[in-house]
């Protein structure tokens, strides 16, 4: 008796477990991100990729840094098939420390320009960018005549005394616009323009760029600096307070006359020691396509890649046609290192 039942239970115990595998099994397809993306418009292109592919996407989110930490602990059992970060120079050194696997797409060859992804020599590995963002200087346009500033250097002008406010001097957006200050101007003089936007500043870095717009309408800081997309965001925006510090804020494209305007890129690519490799490589190449190109554009307010894609959002082409800085991207991430110890020498926190 006592046998027959033991049995019967370890046939209804079979029956369960085949019950909990089967299902797990039909939807086997996953694909696993890292992402350092943070914004919440980026849901539906998440979505669109699980409806179009039956792919369940498993997102993990957390700045650059902490996101090229956790795959290098977790080593060759990382279960991470896709990077995505929103630095070029963050992507650089994922890509240098041997992190990244070749891709191989003819597709995403023949879609992104060749300046916007990067073979490693030795290796092979490739990152993608899939869209631009550039670094813009905003005004209060009450206490600030658009004359009066033109370039990043201008916001190391004693006359902006107590009147600048940046996001920390640390974050990867600042640390790549100072590395392009380093390249075009020299080590001397880059460190001269920090020093000088340091001790201009209104108040302790704090916040992201959303905030240093937030102050310059209140009149915190005269002047600051923000991604444009923070901008377009706000320009879209029909909540009353967003309205008030759009009435109140102006934009100036920088270094128009020299340099260019800094841009940095969101970007990414197929992790070496990727579980998934096929579904891996289905998104970087759905991250190029017409639709997630569009998104990019059109939901965060981002410029796409591919050239060919219609943009419908008045108010980011509201912003018009400016100078890009033209510097490698590899350039950028090759004096980062340099720019932290010009802010660790100048006390830039
Ligand atoms: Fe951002």
């Amino acid at each position: 008796m006592q046998r027959q039942l033991k049995r019967t239970f370890i046939g209804v115990l079979a029956v369960t477990l085949c019950a909990l595998t089967a299902p797990v099994q039909a939807q086997n397809k996953v694909l696993n991100l890292y992402s350092a993306r943070h914004y919440q418009t980026d849901e539906a292109l998440y979505s669109n990729f699980e409806k179009q592919t039956g792919i369940k996407i498993n997102r993990i989110e957390a700045t650059d840094e902490a996101i090229i930490e956790r795959i290098k602990s977790e080593g060759k059992y990382s279960p991470a098939d896709v990077i995505l970060l929103v630095d070029a120079a963050r992507v650089w050194k994922v890509q240098s420390e041997g992190l990244l696997a070749p891709v191989k797409s003819k597709e995403l060859e023949q879609r992104i320009p060749a300046e916007l992804r990067a073979k490693d020599d030795g290796q092979g590995s490739e990152w993608f960018a899939f869209s631009i963002r550039a670094r813009a200087i905003f005004y209060n346009k009450v206490k600030v005549k658009p004359q009066d500033i033109a370039d990043y250097q201008d916001l190391a002008d004693p006359k902006f005394k107590g009147k600048v406010c940046t996001r920390s001097g640390a974050h990867p957006y600042m640390l790549s616009l100072w590395s392009s200050l380093i390249n075009h101007l020299g080590e001397i003089q880059a460190e001269q323009v920090i020093k000088g936007i340091k001790d201009n500043l209104a108040r302790d870095p704090k916040g992201g760029d959303t905030d240093q717009l937030k102050a310059v309408a209140a009149g915190e800081c005269t002047v600051a600096l923000s991604n444009t997309y923070y901008w377009v965001r706000l320009l879209r925006s029909d909540k009353p307070e967003d309205i008030a510090i759009v009435n109140k804020v102006g934009m100036i494209w920088p270094n128009q006359k020299t340099t260019g305007a800094h841009i940095n890129i969101s970007a990414g690519g197929m992790l070496k020691n990727a579980p998934n490799k096929e579904a891996a490589i289905q998104f970087l190449e759905y991250l190029a396509s017409e639709q997630a190109q569009a998104y990019f554009a059109n939901g965060n307010n981002e410029w796409p890649v591919v050239k060919s894609v219609v943009i419908k959002n008045p108010e980011l082409d509201s912003l018009g046609k400016f100078k890009a800085d033209p510097l490698a991207i590899q350039a950028i991430a090759a004096r980062t290192v340099d720019a932290q110890k010009i802010l660790d020498r100048v006390g830039y926190k």
